[in-house]
């Protein structure tokens, strides 16, 4: 038995390799930057959604070691039975403040969060409205949580209207990344809000990659929009800009207190080490303090929009730190990617079914922790790789 289910996996593995779709990690020896140490050679990374350069920021480190010393390593048990530390409370109320939401619940990880979110408010008979190119969390929620699940295309208001209009479900959700994970760009926001107004829909928006980045202070897509309702649920990580891990929910209170009952992957989980948590303050109070690091993500984003202009390949339209180059054919998005990285610059490739087949991407992700200096050796790099690469 055993020898025939080896083979069928082992059979997998081969055709993957053979399709060049065979993933493989790298062995990071340095902390998170913008200069890593990645299997045993140093590299110039534009791989990490460390967007404001905080994963290894003094601050943040400092207020970790201080709350191991203090609250310990393990929280020990799960959020309701006692593992909810004075640290995770004063995270979500701060979370939630910062967002301008009455009430926050803080999960281990955004996968987490999502279904969690999902799961708990939807059921059998409801209906899931989701954007095409949400992030893959999304779909397994919306999977698991056993509703009827219509993709509309990517940002496309009038096809989801359509699909509203008609719905006769009790409970109808509509969810949308804020910033799209693997293109950069932004959903239409209040024209998504105004449709679940007129529906009366819930709105779900992951904004994992413009929490810290987008809006004033870094309070992200509510704030770059200039939006607020009830009918928000706000969820956002805190592996990305904020430097740290775990993500949270932040809506009306009625909302979190029904979540806090009814969100399997918030009850049956282990609380997160309260340390992570008192990093994540920290991480907030540079946030909304350090303008400065994301006048200088936008500079870099500016410099790269403006200078990388190639014949081959052309960068995606968006305005965030995530700027992907459209290649097309998976080969030739590996080849490039290796070239870069033969020349010291690492930029992944992505390939379907991450995106979608024929739009194979190189995804550059710029970080406040880049040098002006650092984009410029990857746009020349771009310019060389496009006249040698045949
Ligand atoms: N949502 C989006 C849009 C993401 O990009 C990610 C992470 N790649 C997640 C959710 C999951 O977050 P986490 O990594 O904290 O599980």
């Amino acid at each position: 038995m055993t020898g025939q289910l080896f083979a069928e996996l082992q059979a997998e593995l081969d055709e993957r390799a053979r399709q060049g779709l065979l993933r493989r990690r790298r062995l990071l020896q340095s902390p998170q930057s913008a200069n890593i140490r990645a299997d045993d050679t140093a590299v110039l990374s534009f791989c990490s959604n460390d967007y404001l350069g905080l994963a290894n920021h003094p601050a943040l480190v400092d207020a970790a070691r201080e709350a191991f010393a203090g609250a310990g390593v393990g929280s020990g048990a799960s959020h309701l039975i006692t593992g909810h530390h004075q640290w995770h409370q004063s995270l979500e109320q701060a979370l939630a403040d910062f967002v301008g939401m009455p009430a926050a619940l803080v999960f281990s990880s955004g996968y987490m969060a999502n279904v969690g979110v999902v799961t708990a408010l939807m059921r059998r008979g409801d209906a899931i409205f989701a954007d095409k190119l949400n992030h893959a969390s999304l779909n397994d929620a919306a999977l698991l949580a056993r509703a009827d699940l219509q993709r509309y295309r990517h940002n496309d208001l009038a096809q989801l209207e359509g699909q509203l209009s008609v719905s006769k479900a009790p409970r109808k959700l509509v969810i949308a990344d804020a910033v799209f994970s693997m293109d950069g760009d932004l959903a239409p926001v209040p024209e998504l809000l105004a449709l679940c107004e007129r529906y009366d829909a819930w709105l779900l928006l992951d904004d994992a990659h413009g929490f810290g980045v987008l809006g004033e202070q870094g309070r992200g897509v509510l704030s770059h929009f200039g939006v607020q309702s009830p009918r928000i649920i706000y969820m956002a990580t805190l592996g990305k800009a904020a430097g740290v891990s775990g993500a949270f929910v932040a809506a009306a209170q009625v909302v979190i207190d029904y979540l806090l009952q009814q969100a399997r992957t918030y009850i049956y989980t282990t609380a997160t080490p309260p340390a992570l948590a008192a990093a994540a303050l920290a991480a907030l109070e540079v946030i909304r303090e350090d303008e400065a690091r994301r006048s200088h993500l936008r500079a870099l984003i500016d410099y790269l929009k403006r200078h990388l202009q190639l014949q081959r390949w052309q960068l995606m339209p968006s305005d965030t730190a995530i700027q992907p180059l459209l290649v097309g054919e998976n080969q030739e998005a590996v080849r490039l990617s290796e070239y870069l990285q033969a020349n010291g610059i690492l930029v992944p490739a992505i390939r379907p079914p991450t995106v979608p087949p024929g739009t194979a991407r190189l995804r550059i992700s710029l970080s406040a922790a880049h040098e002006l200096a650092d984009v410029q050796r990857l746009v020349g790099a771009l310019k060389q790789a496009e006249r040698e690469l045949t």
